[in-house]
């Protein structure tokens, strides 16, 4: 065991120096792992706009240092002592201040709590990142409409910055399910991309992304998965059919919502806030179940690249720039 536990393993590693956030590939010993009950040999994370935020100090999303980020990641457990894993269960964290307050994904090894873990069954850990934060959230927001009953037959269903994490595994998702999606982007040349995913049509988030200058607008959607937060937000509120669903996830635009109270009170339209970090074990293991049952493999394949360890500081700032399309999964084992 203990030359188990002498080997060194590579991670990236954030410290703060002054306003600066420095970012290096070190070599660590399981000594330097933090509390847990359980070790994960960490084959795969990803890349989400939180991880960008991190890894640039954009916004305070480590609230520790020297910390590893990485807000998701996936692989097969080394040693349990929780009673729910054993050694070679194949699992997914993501959450629960991973890679903000606990050690994160981008690290060849990790000590996490057990009580963290959902088990995979049908997903492979290559899989369970391709999908990562963005496509279980993505799922979390189709679950909320499911939740307030928007259904299938009543109209179009909006997802805004279509082209990215969240958005890609969203309209996959939708479209499986017989929704009609329309997909909202800034990349209008990311069209037949968004099509391919299952968008029976692509709009410019421009018509969505202005001031507005009326509290309601013309009803175009009986719901909507929106990642992008601000005007945006506001707009698609206003412009939701009686009765429907708009979930909220994001901040892409800005985290402000310049809003009426209208949609609400003349339209009963509801706004259902979604929250992938502290979600309930029972909600996430039903996303990861649905996940399983709804994605489309040769569609998830076809909205990832895959990157190095090594690779991921110098692609931070293109998430920041909207310049990322789909999912990036992190090749660490
Ligand atoms: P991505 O960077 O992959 O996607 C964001 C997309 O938003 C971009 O691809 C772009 O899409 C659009 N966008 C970017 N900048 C702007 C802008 N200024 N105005 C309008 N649209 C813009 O990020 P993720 O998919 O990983 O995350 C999406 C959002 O969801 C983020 O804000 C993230 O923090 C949040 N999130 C929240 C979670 C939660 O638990 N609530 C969990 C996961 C993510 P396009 O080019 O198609 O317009």
């Amino acid at each position: 065991m203990a030359s188990e536990t002498a080997e060194r393993f590579q991670a990236l590693m954030l410290s703060r120096e002054g306003e600066a956030t420095q970012v290096a590939l070190v070599s660590l010993g399981e000594d330097d792992l933090m509390e847990g009950d359980v070790v994960v040999d960490v084959s795969h994370s990803s890349m989400n706009y939180k991880d960008a935020l991190a890894l640039t100090g954009a916004a305070p999303v480590v609230r520790r240092f020297p910390m590893i980020p990485g807000i998701d990641l996936a692989g097969r457990v080394r040693a349990s002592r929780h009673p729910d894993f054993k050694a070679g269960d194949a699992v997914v964290l993501n959450g629960y201040g991973l890679g903000e307050t606990h050690y994160g994904g981008y690290a060849a090894r990790a000590r996490v709590k057990g009580d963290w873990l959902v088990p995979l069954e049908n997903i492979t850990p290559f899989e369970a990142m391709a999908l990562g934060t963005a496509g279980y959230t993505a799922m979390l927001c189709v679950m909320a409409l499911e939740r307030h009953l928007v259904r299938q037959t009543e109209g179009q269903v909006l997802v805004t910055g279509a082209a990215g994490g969240v958005g890609s595994v969203a309209v996959a998702l939708l479209a499986e399910l017989g929704y009609r999606v329309v997909a909202s982007t800034g990349r209008l040349e990311e069209a037949d991309y968004l099509k391919s995913l299952g968008a029976e049509e692509v709009i410019d988030r421009r018509e969505l992304s202005e001031p507005a200058t009326r509290p309601l607008g013309k009803e175009r959607w009986c719901g909507a998965i929106d990642t992008v937060g601000s005007h945006t937000l506001a707009n698609v509120l206003a412009q939701t059919r009686y009765g429907g669903c708009v979930a909220a996830c994001g901040l892409a635009q800005g985290s402000d919502l310049p809003v009426t109270v209208m949609p609400f009170i003349l339209r009963s339209v509801t706004l259902a806030g979604v929250d992938s970090v502290q979600a309930p074990m029972a909600l996430r293991r039903e996303a990861w179940l649905r996940l399983d049952q709804l994605i489309d493999r040769a569609k998830l394949r076809a909205m990832t690249r895959t990157v190095r360890l090594a690779d991921v500081p110098a692609l931070a700032p293109d998430f920041l720039a909207g310049r990322v399309r789909g999912r990036i999964v992190v090749e660490i084992g």
